[in-house]
C-alpha cells in the first residue's frame, strides 16, 4: 500500500536507536524527508547515514536533548513547516515512589510531557493551516496498564495523553490527527536496561528475567522496532486521516481486554 506521504517533512525525536529509529526508517521508506534528533551526536549521525543509504532520502540530524528549549528551537529552525511529528524521549529509570525525588519528577515531566507539549504546540496550527498534519506520541503500555516501579513516567505520559486527546478535536477539521502509540515489550536498549535494573533488585540473572517476560506474553516474544515503525508510518499516512485521539497498544496481546 502506498502511504501517500512521499516528500512530506517528518520530525522524529529521540531517533538514533530503538522505537524512534524504527519510526524514522519506516517514514524514510515511504519517501519522507527526515529531521531526526537524539543526544549522542555520533550515534545520531550514524543513524542518519544509515537511513540515507537505505532509502535515498534527505536526512538532517539535530543532536541534543529534546528537553532543552534551544534544541527544540534548532529542530524547528531546520524544519519550520513539518507535516509529521513523532514525539519521543528516553523513559526515566524505574524507581520506587518512596524514593522518587522532586528532581526526578521534574525531569520526567520535562522528558515525557512538557517537551512534547511544546513541540506539538509549535507545529499544530501550521499543520492545520496547510491542511495536513500527523502527530504520533510514543508513550507506553503503562498508560493502559500499571507497571510496577514506573509510576513517575506513567503519570507524565498520561498527562501527555490527556493533552493530545483534548486538542486533537480542535484540529481534526483541518486534517490534522494526533494519536499515541503504546509500546509493550520491544526488544530495544530500553528494555535491556529494565532487565539490568530488575536483576540488580531481585538478584536473578538478566536472561532469566528476559525469558520470563517473553513467556508471560501471549505472543511469546518481544515486538520489533520494524513492526513499531510500520504502524507509525500507517498512522502518518493519508489513509489514517479518520483516526485521531487514539491510544494504540502494541503489546502482543498482553493487556487482557475485550475491547
Ligand atoms: P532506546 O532504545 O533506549 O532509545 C532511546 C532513544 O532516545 C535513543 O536514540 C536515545 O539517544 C534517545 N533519547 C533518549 N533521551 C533523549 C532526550 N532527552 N533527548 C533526545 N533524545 C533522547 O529506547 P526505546 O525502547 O526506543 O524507547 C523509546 C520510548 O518508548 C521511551 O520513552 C521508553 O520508555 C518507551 N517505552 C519503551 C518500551 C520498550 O519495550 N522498548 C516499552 C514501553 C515504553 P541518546 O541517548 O543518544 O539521546
Amino acid at each position: 500500500m502506498d502511504m501517500g506521504i512521499r516528500g512530506r517533512k517528518a520530525i522524529v525525536e529521540a531517533a538514533s536507536k530503538g522505537l524512534g529509529k524504527g519510526c524514522a526508517l519506516a517514514l524514510a521508506e515511504e519517501g519522507c524527508e527526515l529531521f531526526i534528533n537524539a543526544r549522542t551526536a555520533a550515534e545520531l549521525e550514524a543513524t542518519a547515514e544509515e537511513i540515507r543509504s537505505r532509502h535515498n532520502v534527505k536526512v538532517t540530524a539535530i543532536a541534543g536533548d529534546i528537553t532543552k528549549p534551544e534544541i527544540r528551537d534548532a529542530i524547528l529552525t531546520a524544519c519550520p513547516e513539518p507535516d509529521i511529528l513523532v514525539t519521543n524521549a528516553g523513559g526515566p529509570a524505574p524507581g520506587n515512589f518512596r524514593t522518587d525525588t522532586r528532581e526526578r519528577w521534574m525531569a520526567a515531566l520535562e522528558a515525557q510531557l512538557l517537551a512534547h507539549v511544546e513541540m506539538i504546540t509549535a507545529v499544530v496550527d501550521g499543520m492545520a493551516g496547510r491542511g495536513f498534519g500527523r502527530i504520533v506520541n510514543i508513550t507506553s503500555q503503562s498508560v493502559k496498564m500499571p507497571v510496577p516501579n514506573l509510576g513517575l513516567s506513567t503519570a507524565a505520559r498520561m498527562a501527555l495523553t490527556g493533552f493530545s486527546s483534548t486538542i486533537c478535536r480542535e484540529v481534526a477539521p483541518q486534517n490534522v490527527t494526533i494519536n499515541c502509540l503504546l509500546p509493550g515489550p520491544f526488544d530495544t536498549d530500553r528494555l535491556k536496561g529494565n532487565f539490568a535494573h530488575g536483576a540488580k533488585v531481585s538478584g536473578k540473572p538478566e536472561e532469566e528475567l528476559r525469558q520470563a517476560r517473553m513467556n508471560e506474553n501471549p505472543s511469546k516474544r518481544f515486538g520489533t522496532a520494524e513492526e513499531f515503525g510500520a504502524t507509525c508510518a500507517f498512522l502518518c499516512s493519508v489513509h489514517a486521516g479518520f483516526i485521531t485521539g487514539q491510544n494504540i497498544l502494541m503489546d502482543g496481546g498482553h493487556f487482557p481486554a475485550n475491547i
